[in-house]
C-alpha cells in the first residue's frame, strides 16, 4: 500500500484535437479509496491506464510511494488492475488465472497456492477455482477479476468500472462487497465509475472529472452539497438539480424569467452577486416545498407530470419554457392541471457564474444552514477514552 500523487498529469493522443486528460493533479492517501466519476470519454480510462503504465504519458508525473513510476513498466509499479473488458484467459482454470502474474513474478509453487486460496476465500470465490471462464457467470467473473487484482498485493488497486456489465441486484451485491475488502485490506484504490451512486456509496473522496479536466475532489457529501461549479452540480443528483438562469432586478430582487420567482437577495448574497447582473440559480429537487395552499413567497402554478416512484413522490411543474422537478414525500394528492404553489428553501439555493460557471455561494444563502463544526451537537457524544 502507498499513497499515489499524480502531478500535471497530461494525455493528448495523436491527432486528437484536445487533451484526453489534461493537468491533472490528484494525491490518493495512504489505504484511501478515490472515484474518478465523470461521463463517459472525460478521461477516467485513460487517467487509469496510465498509472498501471498501460499507455505512456505526454507530461506530468505519476509517483507511487516514493517513487516516480513514469518509465516503470506495468509489471514493476505494484499496480493491481481490474477492467471491465480486461478478459481472463480461457483455457486456464480460474486458479491459474489467478496464480498467473504470481508465476511471472516467480513465486514457489507453495506461496502461490497459499495466496490463491486466501484470496479465494476473501472473495468467496472458493468453489470456483477449478472452473474455467466459459463457466462463470457475468458477477462471478468480476469477483475472479478483482481477484486476480488483489493478489498481487499491490500498493494501489485500479478498478475501471468493474460493475457496468451487471444487472442491478448484482452490482448492488458487489459495490457492499467491494466496500467490505477494502475495509479489511485498506488497498490504496481507485475505482472509474459513470454511476455517481457507485462513487457516493464507495469512495472516500470523489474526484469528478469533465472533458479531461479534474472539477472538484472532495468527500461525497462536500461534492454533493457544495458543488464547485454548474457542471458538477448538474452532474450528482438524481433527479438533477434544477438550475435556471436569474436576473436581479430593478426591484432588488432575483428573479427567474418566465416565471413569478422573485427571491430577497440577502446581504450576504448580494456580496456574492457583486456587480453581475445575470447568474446561474441552482436547487435540488427535495429544496423545494409544494403545497395546495398559498403561503409567504410561494409562486402558483400548474402541475405537468408526477411520477410516483413509491419510495418518493416527484412533481414537475411548468412555467414557459422552465420546468421545476421537486421531489417530496409519496403522496397521492397532486394529478396533472392541479394548480401548486412552490417555495424554493432559501438555505438550499445554490449560486452559479453564468459565464464560467464556478460557485459562488459560498457565504449567501447557505450560510443559513448548520455549519459543520456545530452539526451532530444534538448527538449522543461517546464517551472519551484515555
Ligand atoms: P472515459 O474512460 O472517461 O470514458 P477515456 O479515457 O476512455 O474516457 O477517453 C478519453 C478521450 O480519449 C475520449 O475522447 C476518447 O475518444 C479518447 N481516446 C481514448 N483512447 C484513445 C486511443 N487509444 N486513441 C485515441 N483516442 C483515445
Ligand atoms: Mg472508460
Amino acid at each position: 500500500m502507498a499513497e499515489l500523487v499524480l502531478k500535471t498529469l497530461t494525455k493528448v493522443y495523436t491527432q486528437a484535437q484536445s487533451p484526453a486528460v489534461d493537468q491533472l493533479n490528484l494525491a490518493v492517501r495512504d489505504g484511501e479509496f478515490i472515484a474518478l466519476l465523470g461521463p463517459s470519454g472525460c478521461g477516467k480510462s485513460t487517467t487509469l491506464r496510465m498509472v498501471a503504465g498501460l499507455e505512456s504519458v505526454t507530461a506530468g508525473e505519476i509517483r507511487i510511494g516514493k517513487k516516480v513510476v513514469n518509465k516503470l513498466h506495468p509489471k514493476d509499479r505494484g499496480v493491481g488492475l481490474a477492467f471491465e473488458n480486461y478478459a481472463l484467459y480461457p483455457p486456464l482454470k480460474v486458479r491459474d488465472n489467478l496464480a498467473f502474474n504470481l508465476r511471472a513474478h516467480g513465486l514457489g509453487a507453495k506461496e502461490i497456492n497459499r495466496r490463491v486460496e486466501e484470496i479465494a476465500c476473501t472473495l468467496q470465490i472458493q468453489e470456483l477455482l477449478d472452473l474455467k471462464p466459459a463457466a462463470l457467470s457475468s458477477g462471478q467473473k468480476q469477483r475472479v477479476n478483482m481477484a486476480r487484482a488483489m493478489v498481487r498485493r499491490p500498493s494501489v488497486l485500479l478498478l475501471d468500472e468493474p460493475l457496468s456489465h451487471l444487472d442491478a441486484r448484482l452490482r448492488v451485491e458487489l459495490r457492499t462487497e467491494i466496500k467490505r475488502l477494502h475495509a479489511e485490506q485498506r488497498f490504496t484504490t481507485i475505482i472509474v465509475t459513470h454511476d455517481q451512486l457507485e462513487a457516493m456509496a464507495l469512495a472516500d473522496r470523489i474526484a469528478v472529472m469533465n472533458e479531461g479536466k479534474l472539477q472538484q475532489f472532495d468527500t461525497p457529501l462536500e461534492v454533493f452539497n457544495h458543488p464547485a461549479n454548474e457542471f458538477v452540480a448538474g452532474f450528482l443528483g438524481e433527479p438533477p438539480m434544477n438550475i435556471f438562469r436569474a436576473v436581479v432586478a430593478d426591484s432588488g430582487r432575483l428573479v427567474i424569467p418566465d416565471t413569478d420567482f422573485a427571491l430577497p437577495i440577502t446581504p450576504g448574497v448580494k456580496k456574492l452577486i457583486d456587480s453581475r447582473k445575470e447568474l446561474k440559480l441552482g436547487i435540488r429537487p427535495w429544496g423545494i416545498r409544494v403545497s395546495q395552499t398559498q403561503t409567504d413567497g410561494s409562486v402558483p402554478g400548474k402541475v405537468a407530470v408526477v411520477e410516483d416512484l413509491g419510495d418518493e413522490t416527484r412533481v414537475g411543474v411548468r412555467y414557459g419554457e422552465v420546468l421545476i422537478m421537486s421531489s417530496i414525500p409519496v403522496t397521492r394528492r397532486y394529478r396533472p392541471g392541479l394548480q401548486v404553489f412552490l417555495r424554493f428553501n432559501e438555505e438550499d439555493l445554490n449560486l452559479f457564474d453564468s459565464i464560467t460557471g464556478e460557485r459562488l455561494s459560498d457565504g449567501g444563502y447557505e450560510a443559513n444552514q448548520t455549519a459543520p463544526e456545530t452539526a451532530g451537537k444534538n448527538e449522543i457524544q461517546a464517551p472519551v477514552s484515555r
